[in-house]
């Protein structure tokens, strides 16, 4: 097994560390609802994307249609 030659010092590591922390998001306003959204991505509240729906929405579907 690989063993360190050189003990890490809590300095070194903390320097290490230092770029770990995570970063916020950069939300994107929905121009369909104006809900927060990640940009690029579909909008989770209303389905749109690109100013068109391109998912429906759970309550949307009539399955009682499909049935037969
Ligand atoms: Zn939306």
């Amino acid at each position: 097994m690989a063993v360190p030659q050189n003990k890490i010092t809590r300095s070194r590591r903390n320097m290490r560390r230092s770029h770990d922390s995570l970063v916020a998001g950069n939300p994107a306003e929905c121009p369909n609802c104006g809900e927060l959204k990640r940009p690029h991505h579909v909008c989770g509240a209303c389905g749109h994307y690109a100013d068109r729906e391109v998912v429906a929405l759970a309550d949307d579907v009539d399955l009682d249609d499909d049935a037969a």
